[in-house]
């Protein structure tokens, strides 16, 4: 399994004027392999077979025929008669009979790779470097993001029995996006391919989709890792579904930050990689911003209503000519228009409520509904204040 996971709010929505969306994260890029075991529950017996019943030798030939069958969750071996019978249901409807065991099959993934977006390392280089030491550890310890974590059973991928693989790109410990290959006869720089490629949360991804590239290598003058595009005609009108960007940013939709960089297309109308409507927030919300949204949230602030209330000489006036309250500041003020416009259309995508007040964007009521939301949507509040420059005022 790959996972992509962000631990941080880093969605970018520009559906509101281009018709599509492209997510960037500050993401855990994780791979782990599928393994296939058993629970194995000692003098019971199934009360159903729905498959088939068959004489084996021993119950390790019985697990093997549950392990081969793709229908086959369940497996019940009897000693005396050599029964081997099959069931699709998972359920342990069982039981108790004496010199007969019944076989649950469990697949387990296995993380093979943990990979953080921003830490600047490289993660192609982590995927085939064999002399890294930063093995990935069971279980999986993902608190240092700083450094892109391995598991060396990549380099024994033809000996590990690779069932399938599964990549997953998480924003905010939720999944976005999540792909499926299947890993038996790969290696471990085939697997991802077209040809692999199983199911995807990608509705237009199949494996006879027009590509250009699809690959681990991807266009690798380009550092476009595990990359899987549609088409280039030039940067303004590329067209793909998922790349992994290491440290080369030609494209203007992939200057979005310090690399690596997992970007995706959310919409496949079309799967156009240009973000040239709105400026992508930062990954998570920085200290300072959570410092200064508690300092807008009690009016102790950089304001000039507030200035004057300590300093009288000082005037309380925006250079707008109204008081620069909080309120002013962020939801009134005409010389911010443009910014507060960008900041409203991406809150409406997080929120779906396109009423914005002091509420939405800084939290103050107790029971603050967008609570699931804040960090998200403090990044864009963070995006305005940083375009406002705030801390210079
Ligand atoms: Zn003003």
């Amino acid at each position: 399994m790959i996972f992509f996971k962000s631990k941080h709010c880093n969605i970018l929505d520009v559906s509101f004027c281009c018709g599509f969306l492209i997510l960037t994260s500050s993401a855990v890029f994780s791979i782990a392999l599928n393994q296939i075991n058993f629970d194995v529950f000692k003098d019971k017996r199934l009360l159903s077979g729905s498959i088939t019943t068959t004489s084996v030798r021993s119950a390790l030939a019985c697990a093997a025929l549950c392990t081969f069958d793709k229908k086959c969750c369940s497996s019940n071996y009897e000693k005396g008669s050599k029964l081997c019978t099959l069931e699709t249901s998972c359920m342990q409807n069982m039981e108790p009979f004496l010199n007969s065991q019944v076989m649950i099959k469990v697949i387990n993934w296995i993380p093979v790779l943990v990979a953080y977006s921003g830490n600047e390392q490289s993660v192609y280089t982590a995927w085939t470097n064999q002399t890294e030491c930063n093995d990935l550890t069971t279980p999986l310890d993902i608190s240092v993001t700083t450094r892109h974590l391995r598991n060396p059973l990549i380099d024994r991928w033809t000996d590990v029995g690779v069932k399938k693989v599964k990549v997953q790109l998480f924003t905010n410990d939720v999944p976005v996006v999540w792909m499926l290959f299947n890993g038996e006869d790969t290696n471990e720089m085939n697997w991802f391919s077209q040809e692999n490629l199983m199911n995807s949360s990608f509705n237009d991804l199949t494996t006879s989709s027009p590509t250009n590239y699809f690959g681990i290598v991807g266009h690798w003058s380009q550092l476009r890792h595990f990359f899987i595009n549609r088409a280039y005609i030039n940067c303004g009108t590329d067209e793909g579904w998922f790349v992994v960007l290491g440290d080369c940013q030609k494209c203007a939709w992939e200057q979005q930050g310090l690399f690596p960089l997992f970007l995706y297309t959310k919409s496949n109308s079309p799967r156009n990689w240009v973000a040239v409507c709105q400026k992508i927030p930062k990954d998570l919300p920085s200290k300072w911003s959570f410092s200064i949204t508690t300092s807008l949230r009690t009016g102790y602030c950089d304001l000039n209503d507030y200035k004057s209330k300590i300093i009288p000489s000082s005037d309380k006036n925006c250079s707008c000519g109204e008081p620069e309250t909080v309120e002013h500041y962020l939801l009134h003020c005409s010389n911010y228009e443009e910014a507060r416009e960008r900041m409203r259309t991406s809150i409406y995508f997080i929120t779906g409520n396109i009423h914005m007040d002091l509420d939405t964007l800084l939290g103050i009521d107790e029971e603050d509904i967008n609570r699931d939301n804040r960090n998200e949507i403090l990044c864009h509040l963070e995006n305005y204040l940083t375009e406002e420059h705030y801390s210079n005022m």
